[in-house]
């Protein structure tokens, strides 16, 4: 069986195209900048032919027309006629209080979608013109939706709420939806598979270390905690976003600066994290490179980063009552030796040991704890369009 799977961002466009029956990947493309000038898509096969398409993407649907073309190309596609796609599976960020799992669409879901945009008016829009234009381009296949928040659904209800007047959890639905869901269903899922344990049975902490983080609680095969909450804001410190701050900062910052409510939300999202802290970078990469060579704000930015998710496994170890697995995934939790090594020092107090020899690895599936631990430690490589396809599958069959 043939699945596509699309991750609509506001001016890009993610696709893979996988045949389920091995579970492998046929071609995987991006299309940028869409709707801006110097669009392009690029695609490379599972034969390892690339190809870059220069062509103006005024839209998501001339973009996704321009893919689909791509797809069936004599030399650069994997197959000769788009019918022989059976579904597309769809990340959709925001799936809200009332989806716990993946739905196949029709039109009242998209209904649903539009109405629970204003939780995420940044990504669940372009989600929804991904989802439309594949209904109106792909009319044979099934469409599916898989929500970053439905893994997180199930949180106890003294996880979600927060401290504020009850009412406006019941007027607005203000309370934590946490994401990456797909990301943190898929490792700890992976975990278990490799310690032949069944995943039912473990305590799992997953830090998903990337441009944005998020840790969550895992028992049972599920989320029961995590560390972004109405918004992907929250929690650990990122690339640019906040993390965790005293909530009084942001009237008392619009206030003395005179910021308009645009203007704080640019601020939070787009300019702290360890970019605001540093004042280099949001990237990791360059982080360690300043921090080496005696840059002050650079190493403060990483010991933040490090510090928060020690501070969160602490937390999430005693919300498990124990800890089983430790696992790290994203670009930083899968190539960042220095952070891993960073984390797991600052846990010595349990008794874990890093094996250095085994952390010194990037993008691949290793145990980084010494035997004997009081716990796993390992790095397992996320892959959240190989969930989406599985998941889409599942649902179509
Ligand atoms: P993601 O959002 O999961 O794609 O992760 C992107 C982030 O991974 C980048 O911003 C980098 O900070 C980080 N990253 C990628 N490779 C490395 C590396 N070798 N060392 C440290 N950080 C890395």
């Amino acid at each position: 069986m043939l699945i596509l799977v699309v991750n609509c961002g506001s001016s890009s466009i993610k696709y893979k195209l996988m045949d389920m029956e091995q579970e492998t990947v046929l071609l995987s493309g991006l299309s940028e900048r869409i709707g801006i000038a110097g669009s392009r898509i690029k695609q490379e096969s599972h034969k390892g032919e690339k190809l870059v398409l220069e062509q103006d993407l005024p839209n998501h649907k001339v973009a996704l027309e321009a893919i689909l073309k791509c797809i069936t190309d004599p030399k650069y596609g994997a197959i000769s006629d788009i019918s022989e796609i059976k579904a597309v599976g769809h990340r959709v960020v925001h799936g809200g209080e009332k989806f716990n799992k993946s739905v196949v669409i029709d039109e009242e879901l998209i209904h649903v979608l539009e109405e629970m945009s204003e939780l995420a008016p940044l990504h669940n829009p372009p989600n929804i013109v991904g989802i439309k234009t594949c209904q109106e381009l792909m009319p044979h296949a099934a469409q599916v939706a898989v929500f970053d928040t439905a893994f997180h659904a199930a949180m106890p209800k003294h996880a979600y709420t927060y401290a504020i007047p009850y009412e406006y959890y019941e007027k607005y639905k203000i309370r934590r939806y946490g994401f990456h869901g797909t990301s943190h269903k898929f490792v700890s899922h992976r975990a278990a598979e490799i310690l032949g344990k069944s995943v039912k049975e473990l305590k799992i902490i997953v830090c998903h270390l990337g441009n944005g983080s998020s840790i969550s609680a895992v028992s049972n095969g599920t989320s029961v905690d995590t560390t972004m909450g109405f918004t992907p804001l929250p929690g650990l410190p990122m690339g640019t976003r906040t993390g965790d701050i005293d909530p009084a900062i942001i009237p008392f910052l619009m206030e003395k600066e005179n910021l308009s409510v645009s203007e704080i939300n640019n601020v939070l999202n787009k300019k702290s994290g360890v970019l605001g802290v540093s004042g280099i970078s949001s990237d990791f990469r360059d982080l360690e490179e300043a921090a080496e060579q005696g840059n002050e704000r650079a190493e403060l930015a990483l010991s933040m980063f490090a510090y928060a998710i020690i501070k969160y496994v602490g937390a999430y170890t005693a919300a498990l009552g124990g800890l089983d697995a430790l696992v790290f995934t994203g670009g930083i939790g899968e190539n960042s030796k220095d952070m891993r090594a960073r984390v797991l020092k600052g846990l010595a107090y349990t008794g874990l040991q890093i094996d250095e020899e085994k952390n010194n690895t990037r993008g691949k599936e290793v145990i980084i704890s010494k035997p004997g631990a009081p716990f796993v430690a390992m790095v397992i490589p996320t892959n959240e369009e190989l969930m989406i396809a599985r998941e889409t599958k599942e649902l179509v069959q």
